[in-house]
């Protein structure tokens, strides 16, 4: 279905070989390594140690990238690391990580390649933040044509199809997790986070559809600064403006064409506001959109999916 290949000055990225219609599930992945809620940098470093030298391997391939002010702070996570196990040695206490003597080069190494190719799951997922070797192949885009959503009850990282995507196309994911963000400030977090300016069709200014959807932006902001401070003057009632805010939000999206779970996840929103207004023929409208949405990036064997399903099941009794 797809193959990794060089993406120009991106280095390596996924190309669909095929038509992949809108829904499918691309990947399927298990963690390599991942981090627990509560869990911090000093596990990812002794989880790293224990994998076998094959998947070691596998992970020291990708790429890690590292800022400056990050690197500090990797280096003085490991020297911490360091510090506590030549403690732990010295007073003869045994426990986590005693496989081999900590390498501080390695363990930077370890970080950087963690934190630049792991994946946020969310908090309600089992894991905070997991690699998985191909999906990490997949590059950024603002308005990608993939989204990736962990299951928690199969383990795997599921990459769907969020429209239809053309054979030879590249696959893209979303890297960042604000909704709306202006060019300049994704291009920031990019650069900052991931070391790369981002030149998709959202960013590329040469392009009329990126203009247009930057000007969108921008009028949105400042709609909802005004709705915010209607809010705080009491001109504007909370409720009647949040699902302004939603509605907007949502055409913003649409003509983006980026769908995925921030987009049902609005339409779910817009569909419980509706409801606490009574309107329930509006509230179904917004709920089936969102559960269609969520058929496609989740799939209907995911939990979360199954949540939308029963919203929606409960707002056609009110038919
Ligand atoms: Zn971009």
């Amino acid at each position: 279905m797809y193959e990794i290949k060089t993406a120009g000055l991106k280095g390596l990225g996924v190309f669909a070989k095929a038509f992949i219609p809108r829904g499918t599930r691309i990947f399927s992945e298990s963690p390599l390594l991942a981090i627990r809620a509560g869990q911090n940098a000093g596990d990812i470093y002794s989880g790293s140690r224990l994998l076998s030298v094959e998947d070691k391997n596998r992970f020291l391939r990708l790429s890690s990238h590292v800022t400056k002010e990050l690197s500090i702070l990797r280096w003085s996570q490991a020297a911490w690391y360091t510090l506590k196990h030549t403690l732990i040695s010295i007073f003869g206490r045994k426990g986590e990580g005693e496989v081999a003597w900590p390498n501080p080069k390695e363990h930077v190494m370890v970080l950087s390649i963690f934190r630049n190719n792991a994946f946020n799951l969310g908090k309600s997922s089992e894991y905070q933040q997991a690699v998985f070797p191909r999906i990490s192949r997949i590059n950024h885009s603002c308005v990608p044509n993939a989204q990736g959503n962990f299951h928690d009850v199969l383990g795997k990282f599921n990459i769907h199809a969020t429209r239809d995507i053309e054979r030879g196309e590249e696959l893209t994911l979303n890297y960042l997790q604000e909704l709306g963000a202006g060019r300049e400030k994704r291009q920031e977090r990019l650069l900052g986070g991931y070391g790369f300016a981002c030149e998709c069709p959202a960013c590329d200014l040469k392009l009329e559809t990126a203009r247009d959807g930057e000007r969108r932006r921008v009028k949105m902001h400042e709609e909802l600064a005004t709705y915010v401070e209607g809010m705080a003057s009491g001109a504007v009632q909370n409720s009647e403006a949040e699902l302004e805010a939603v509605r907007r939000f949502i055409r913003l999206l649409e003509g983006e064409k980026i769908a995925g779970r921030e987009l049902s996840t609005l339409y779910l929103e817009a569909a419980k506001l509706n409801q606490s207004y009574a309107k329930y023929e509006e509230a179904l409208r917004c709920a089936e959109r969102g559960l269609a949405i969520d058929e496609d990036c989740l799939g209907t064997d995911h939990p979360l999916y199954q949540d939308s399903l029963k919203a929606v099941n409960s707002l056609k009794k009110h038919q």
